[in-house]
């Protein structure tokens, strides 16, 4: 039985656990349905919380077999969330057998099984559905682990003591626990740290996919090398294995010597894999093994401490990727995806604080504001207190905390006293909602530039006022000539309006603001298009450069939109000046040619007072993009010829960022050349980025049934790339049509619903195509939610996740706002529905 009403956790009622826990054993016997899980576990006192005669254990669809303390068999009180049981006033130990059935346990936490191996996933709380425990990150201890199966590969945490049985030393909280065994191979490889010590490396992946490994392997050795060499933090076990899974919730799991992955983050070749594919393996490697530091050593002494982990780690994987791959493109990738994500949580019904301060399902605050706006946070942290000042105290932060359950305080406390620095209102960033608007006004006179700037942060759910937040905006001049004549200066604002000068100007400047992103604001700023047409060529920040040819994209679309207006010349010779200029990155001039998104737009018409009328915006994009192509069809050509790299194929940044600018001009050249090259490149393509790149074309321009149907027929044995031919489909359909699409995609055979990643390829596609998803009859809105209720009871952390498609109704018309609603209701309504999904959905509704 459920709660009739869910209770919220609170972060202002935490109390310590009044036990700590000083060892753990546990037995595992997998067999099936009848699984049994033996624990025992050594308590004491904690001397750091109130005395209690009894005991709180949580537990969730476990069967108790046998309790006994110190050795007397005891009957504690079990409801839906625990047990309840009388212990001594002294230490004592806890011996339990439970029973769990894993071959039934579809919402992949807690012990389960995929493709005939067991995993495990316990974060947040999944430990519970293993065995009784106080599932809670601030109790940490050390766990020994034996593992009785007839499968070949049995791993745990920690080191192998002997076949089968594992023991990890350090302290871990039971999210960081897992378990794997199956019939698995492995890619081995081997670590030298930098204080001498071997490290044992493996992937563990299905029989035949060793070969995929290869490049997963090499990511995970240069991240090892990195932490060493910039963060000074050494990798602390003899072994550390990695597993791929094909059914999982997230992306990947960093636990304790053993992260587990869902294998399309681990599992990589040229003919399967794209340099997405790759880019995105070497990040999550990346981001799994640093929290090896900044998430197992020190860990989050509750929930609403989240981002300490996050925010940092993430911060972490970017600067790696950024020494990888370049920081420009590095950085503007970061940002749209903050801007995608993030800044559409932050100004909907479920924006929160980077530090949320309740929840009702932890699971449903793995977001994108605590992850990615958690990143920024630490970006900015770091340009206030310099190079230098963040080493300091990091080195501070590791040293005083290794070993400890830490939150927010304990992390800028460091950065207090490593740097000197009060950071009482900078905190206000991780306890108010909302993205900052950020609006500046340039007076230029007797050789002062003065920028006065204005801050403001709408109401968001719960929070209706706004304090005035710290925000450092990075800005440098360019001088009439193109030459800079002011380098970056970081300006502090702390107030709501706040002025700031450049004196001793011999003429009147173009200022360029907020370079490198350097806060997570919209920044509101009245420009003439010839300026921005001047940022786009001359600005010297690659960031606001990037930017300045967005701004001027945005607003043409809008004009475009709004006013019916024609392609403005100036965006048009602007963006043909950029891309043709060989000095500058391949990567970077494919972005160039990106144009903002249509949810971009839409939510840019809102803040604008527009009602967004999505099938305008996809037509005002196309009309634009057909525009582009023919003001540039002869460069666009002479790139694509260039930009050809040579076989075999590699994924270094390098050949990557031709490819995508290969891609970029592929795309609108086929508005030119009636698919002409985009068949030919889908003939002779020898990787899947090119073969992908060719059949999306094909697929928007309706000239894509033969290659759909040969791509079917070459790689219908491979699931990950089956999950980019459906997803395809979806995102490239045209928008009158999207629905009918997905409807016939449901239907196919290998429509496997309940594996998350096809599942989110078919259903989580119609979110990339917006004018699909938001077609006037509400077709699309009722096939979604449709698909919602079918698999809240079977997996109810994904189904909450993908509420959000809906997060956005109250920017659009009445029409469509009550259409949405009417499916949220409809979600909200159905019997035994999950406290995930409803949680997300009573939120969205507000
Ligand atoms: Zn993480």
């Amino acid at each position: 039985m459920k709660d009739a009403a869910p209770q919220p956790v609170r972060l202002s009622e935490y109390t310590p656990f009044p036990f700590v826990v000083e060892q753990v054993d546990l037995r595992f016997t997998l067999a099936g349905a009848e699984t049994r899980v033996h624990s025992k576990i050594r308590f004491a006192p904690n001397p750091a919380a109130e005395r209690a005669g009894e005991i709180f254990l949580h537990g969730k669809e476990l069967e108790l077999i046998s309790a006994r303390i110190d050795g007397a068999e005891v009957s504690p009180v079990i409801t839906a969330r625990g047990l309840t049981c009388p212990v001594p006033s002294g230490a004592f130990t806890w011996e339990a057998e439970v029973r769990i059935d894993p071959t039934t346990n579809t919402s992949l936490d807690g012990l389960y099984t995929s493709g005939g191996m067991y995993c495990t996933q316990c974060e947040a709380e999944g430990f519970r559905k293993i065995t009784f425990y106080p599932d809670r990150p601030d109790v940490m201890a050390p766990f020994r682990v034996q593992i009785d199966s007839d499968m070949p590969v049995r791993l745990s945490n920690g080191n192998m003591v002997e076949e089968g049985v594992w023991d990890d030393p350090w302290p871990k909280p039971a999210y960081l626990f897992a378990l794997v065994a199956g019939d698995l191979r492995n890619f081995p490889g081997e670590f030298k740290t930098m204080s001498g010590k071997d490290v044992e490396l493996n992937i563990w992946v299905r029989p035949g996919d060793e070969a995929r490994a290869e490049y997963a392997m090499d990511a995970l050795k240069r991240s090892m090398a990195w932490d060493e060499e910039v963060y000074g933090r050494e990798y602390d076990l003899q072994i550390f294995n990695i597993v791929a899974v094909d059914d999982f919730n997230m992306g990947a799991m960093e636990n304790k010597g053993l992260n587990i992955f869902n294998s399309k983050y681990v599992l990589a070749s040229p003919e399967t894999a794209t340099d997405t594919d790759y880019d995105f393996i070497e990040g999550i490697i990346a981001h799994e093994y640093f929290h090896n530091w900044t998430g197992n050593r020190i860990t989050c002494r509750d929930w609403f401490q989240l981002c300490l982990k996050e925010g940092l780690t993430v911060f972490r994987d970017q600067q790696f990727s950024s020494d990888m791959r370049g920081a420009a493109v590095k950085r503007i990738t970061e940002v749209m995806q903050l801007r995608a994500r993030q800044f559409r949580e932050d100004q909907g019904p479920l924006a929160h604080p980077v530090r949320p301060e309740e929840y009702i399902e932890i699971n449903n605050f793995y977001t994108a504001t605590v992850y990615e706006k958690g990143a920024e946070v630490i970006h900015m942290l770091k340009a206030l207190v310099g190079d230098e000042g963040y080493a300091k105290a990091l080195d501070l932060y590791f040293e005083r905390h290794d070993g400890d359950a830490a939150t927010i305080e304990d992390w800028l406390k460091v950065f207090e006293d490593a740097t000197g620095r009060d950071l009482s209102q900078f905190s206000r960033w991780y306890s108010q909602a909302g993205t900052p608007r950020l609006t500046v006004e340039e007076h230029f006179k007797d050789g002062t530039l003065t920028l006065d700037f204005k801050q403001e942060t709408k109401p968001t759910p719960g929070q209706a006022q706004k304090q005035p937040q710290v925000i450092p905006i990075a800005v440098g001049l360019i001088g009439p000539n193109g030459n800079e004549v002011a380098e970056t200066r970081v300006l502090e604002m702390n107030k709501s309006e706040q002025s700031f000068e450049f004196t001793g100007l011999s003429a009147m400047p173009v200022a360029s603001i907020l370079r490198n992103f350097s806060a997570p604001v919209v920044l509101d700023r009245k420009l003439d298009i010839a300026s921005r047409a001047f940022l786009l060529a001359h600005d010297t920040d690659p960031f606001n450069r990037w930017e300045a040819g967005r701004v001027l994209g945005k607003e043409v679309l809008t004009q475009m939109i709004t006013e019916g207006a024609a392609p403005a010349p100036d965006l048009l010779t602007g963006l043909s000046r950029v891309v043709a200029d060989d000095s500058l990155e391949p990567a970077y001039r494919a972005l160039m040619l990106g144009l903002p998104s249509e949810d971009d737009l839409a939510q840019t018409l809102f803040d604008s007072g527009h009602v967004p009328d999505p099938a305008a915006i996809h037509a005002a994009r196309d009309a634009l993009q057909d525009a582009m192509a023919a003001e540039m069809e002869p460069i666009l050509a002479s790139l694509y010829e260039q930009m050809e790299t040579p076989a075999p194929y590699s994924p270094d940044a390098e050949a990557a960022g031709k490819r995508s600018l290969r891609g970029a001009c592929l795309g609108l050249l086929s508005r030119r050349d009636g698919c002409a090259r985009a068949k030919a490149l889908f003939e002779a393509a020898d990787n899947m980025t090119e073969e992908l790149a060719a059949l999306a074309v094909l697929i928007r321009h309706g000239q894509g049934e033969a290659a759909v149907q040969a791509f079917y027929d070459k790689w219908r044995h491979d699931r990950l790339v089956m999950d980019k031919w459906f997803m395809l489909q979806v995102v490239q359909s045209s928008p009158e049509t999207m629905a009918e699409t997905v409807k016939s995609l449901t239907e196919h055979a290998d429509f496997d619903w309940k594996n998350p990643n096809r599942f989110r390829s078919v259903l989580g596609g119609m979110q990339a195509n917006p004018a699909g998803f938001h077609r006037a009859d509400g077709a699309a809105y009722r096939l979604y939610a449709d698909w919602l209720l079918k698999l809240d009871p079977v997996n109810p952390q994904t189904t909450a996740r993908m509420t959000t498609a809906f997060e956005t109704w109250a920017r659009y018309d009445a029409d469509r706002q009550q259409m949405m609603r009417e499916q949220l209701e409809r979600i909200a309504a159905l019997p035994g529905l999950s406290e995930n999904t409803g949680e997300m959905v009573g939120r969205i509704l507000g």
